[in-house]
């Protein structure tokens, strides 16, 4: 082996687990040459293809796999079998493998809610491994557009309202998933920030709105998690649909962020052949659905546009060249084929594995009068209300995994009880029942989920909105409130949902959808076995009027077709710095059973440090949030860590800031840039409760 091949060997090994059991489906063709670079290997394979099968590799062949079930994938192409170049495998999703049955982990918003990058790796990890043991090549995962309304129905599906936050977790989620050996594809690219009107909607954002909120999680899962594909989304971007915007496709994300793996089209998302091409759209696995007249990258469609002189050959082989050159790199061809083997998933492992996700993910959002925890031992008789507490809560569309095991949060509060706690239920259809069920318990807890899934929108923020009509939750709640002091809600929601009864509640806990653990996980916050550690990744408003969106429907949801993203950078917390009334529960709020404190900031250039200690008696979960204010700018999130505490642990916490920290994008200058000034540096453990602050003099900028 010469050194190079050596380097390439070594570079190899070191990101891609996989390329290690050479076992090889290549055969002993010149392609097949592991010492040749990627590119080198992708051009003597196309140049052993003919002209009809390169067309072929454009598009996927199985119209079957969308239904997830057992045995199917959600995108299958099948390769060319002639030159041994094997059938490719792509399934979703974000919160586990669409494809039978599967680990249901916690939403994706749990995971933000976390704040804990190595659970996000662990997260992707688990993700990454099932579906290698389900026989797919590609995980559709994650999504990381930002969560610009809390309407959003893929809002589950979302790593929060912000940037900083969804873009460190994305990059560790896409390193545990491609250590496994697949090939991540981050979506949708870009600017997907609603389901209502998906197909067509036309986001007009200005550019340093995109650069600074909707762009930079791409951004990093291209540079820092090297992610192999990239998904363009339904809707249009300042004109031009994703999937054929080259500013989008071959400005930022190949020629500035030097993307080089291949761009794949959400289901039904291409719209023409020609320009489709032109902008590096490179694959389409689902070439047998379109929307508003698009046009298909299957075969016979192909040859009548390049026949048509639409495009070229020419065009097709560069695609192809893109994806073949990313299989090379990324190991596909130097490995023996996944099979589809799911006796071979550890599933007790990765039940308790989501369970531990979703503990880490639940959120402590009121705790008056110490009502939680609860304490078996003192405990006589607990109520359970809610039909939704008995069942199992998920998102709907294609992050709609079916779960392996279930524990509802029932049967997990049943369990953790133990036989010394007379735990009644009612499945709350009538509040009036309901409540002389909860009337003399010790305790009441109510379990309410909203409805949310892919395709549609939320009508309103209110539990109910969306439901099917049966239970009132807000009634629900109340009615049981007024029967029993000691009333804790559990909210099982795709995100921040309206709490107008919170005052008259002790205890709220947040717990998303909690995935196939979710009862337990939730049993285990309520008894005190485990410390909350979520903080929320969204904000909570106070009212259904008090979205940045509300009241302008031109802004949301868009008016002729065309959606104005005119609040600017002005989203999430952002928008409710300083607003009247504020929000129900500010981002980065969560509370924890221990006595947290911050103290002894230090802020460098590069780094700011800060003691973490636990002053009580209980172990907990401590999450600083570091927040840089520009000169005349908003609260920015920079920073945050979640540290472990035992009671009176303290430790020293680096949080590191890089020049984005500081930075703005400048339009005039088409650059990040640090405006001369003081910068503020502050510590909270929320949006709205700042800890301590200092600041910085930079670019040359002073501070007074
Ligand atoms: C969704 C994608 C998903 C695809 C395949 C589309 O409707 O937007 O996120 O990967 O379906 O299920």
């Amino acid at each position: 082996m010469g050194a190079r091949a050596i380097v390439v060997a070594v570079v190899l090994l070191a990101v891609w687990p996989g390329a290690a059991d050479a076992a090889g489906r290549c055969g002993s063709h010149p392609w097949c040459d592991t010492s040749l670079s990627p590119d080198r290997r992708a051009d003597l394979l196309i140049g052993a293809l003919t002209p009809a099968e390169r067309i072929g590799l454009l598009a996927g062949d199985d119209p079957q796999g969308i239904t997830g079930r057992a045995g199917t994938h959600t995108g299958a192409a099948l390769g060319v079998p002639r030159l041994d170049l094997p059938p490719l495998y792509l399934t979703d999703g974000p919160v586990g493998v669409r494809q039978g049955q599967a680990t249901a982990l916690p939403s994706s918003i749990s995971l933000a809610a976390s704040f804990n990058r190595r659970l996000a790796r662990r997260d992707g990890a688990l993700v990454g491994n099932e579906a290698k043991l389900k026989g797919n090549d590609v995980v559709y995962a994650p999504t990381v557009n930002l969560l610009r309304t809390p309407l959003w129905g893929r809002a589950f599906e979302s790593l929060g309202e912000d940037p900083f936050l969804t873009a460190r977790m994305a990059v560790q989620w896409i390193r545990g998933a491609q250590a496994q050996g697949v090939i991540a594809n981050v979506k949708h690219f870009a600017v997907n920030n609603q389901e209502d009107h998906r197909y067509s909607i036309d986001a007009r954002v200005d550019e340093r709105t995109l650069f600074e909120l909707y762009l930079p999680q791409f951004e990093a899962a291209v540079k820092q998690a090297h992610v192999g594909s990239v998904m363009c989304s339904y809707n249009r971007l300042n004109g031009p649909h994703a999937c054929e915007n080259r500013w989008l496709l071959q400005q930022v994300l190949r020629k500035r962020w030097g993307f080089r793996g291949f761009v794949v089209a959400d289901y039904g998302a291409s719209k023409h052949i020609g320009s489709g091409l032109r902008a590096g759209l490179d694959f389409e696995p689902f070439p047998f659905i379109d929307y508003d007249g698009g046009e298909v990258y299957a075969p016979a469609a192909v040859q009548a546009a390049i026949a048509a002189g639409r495009t070229s050959q020419a065009a097709v082989d560069r695609a192809v060249h893109r994806l073949l050159r990313t299989l090379f790199a990324y190991g596909f061809f130097d490995r023996a084929a996944y099979a589809d083997d799911e006796a071979r998933i550890d599933r007790t492992a990765h039940a308790q594995e989501a369970r531990r996700l979703a503990e880490a993910g639940i959120v402590l959002l009121q705790n008056i009068g110490r009502a939680l925890p609860l304490d078996a031992k003192r405990l006589k008789s607990l109520a359970v209300i809610g039909a939704d507490g008995d069942a199992y809560k998920n998102g709907g569309g294609s992050s709609n995994v079916q779960p392996y095991t279930l524990v509802t949060p029932r049967q997990g509060i049943v369990t953790r009880a133990g036989p010394g706690v007379d735990v009644r239920y009612d499945p709350g259809s009538d509040p009036a029942r309901a409540a002389e069920v909860a009337r003399t318990a010790d305790a009441a807890v109510v379990v309410v989920a909203d409805t949310a899934g892919e395709a549609a929108d939320k009508p309103c923020l209110a539990l109910d909105c969306g439901s099917a009509p049966g239970l009132k939750r807000d009634e629900l709640i109340e009615r049981v409130a007024a029967a029993n002091k000691r009333t804790i809600v559990v909210l099982e929601t795709a995100g921040p949902v309206l709490t107008p009864w919170r005052h008259k509640v002790e205890a709220i806990v947040e717990a998303w959808y909690p995935g196939s653990g979710g009862g337990a996980a939730i049993a285990r916050v309520l008894f005190g076995d485990v410390d909350p550690g979520g903080r929320l990744p969204a904000t909570f408003p106070n009212g259904p009027r008090d979205l940045p969106t509300s009241g302008n429907r031109s802004r949301y949801p868009g008016v002729n077709g065309v959606v104005r993203y005119s609040e600017r950078g002005l989203v999430g917390y952002r928008w409710y710095q300083g607003r009247r009334p504020p929000p129900a529960f500010p981002f980065g709020h969560g509370l924890s059973y221990a006595r947290v404190e911050f103290r002894g900031l230090r802020v460098r250039k590069r780094s700011a440090s800060i003691t973490v200690a636990n002053a009580g008696r209980r172990a907990g979960i401590a999450v600083p949030q570091l927040y840089v204010q520009a000169p005349g700018g908003r609260r920015e999130l920079k920073g945050f860590e979640s540290v472990a505490l035992r009671p009176g642990q303290s430790t020293r916490v680096r949080l590191k800031l890089d020049s984005r920290a500081f930075s703005h994008w400048d339009v005039h200058r088409d650059r990040w840039r640090i405006a001369p000034g003081c910068y503020r540096v502050e510590i909270g453990s929320s949006a709205q409760a700042i800890v301590t602050r200092s600041s910085i003099a930079m670019n040359g900028g002073r501070c007074r």
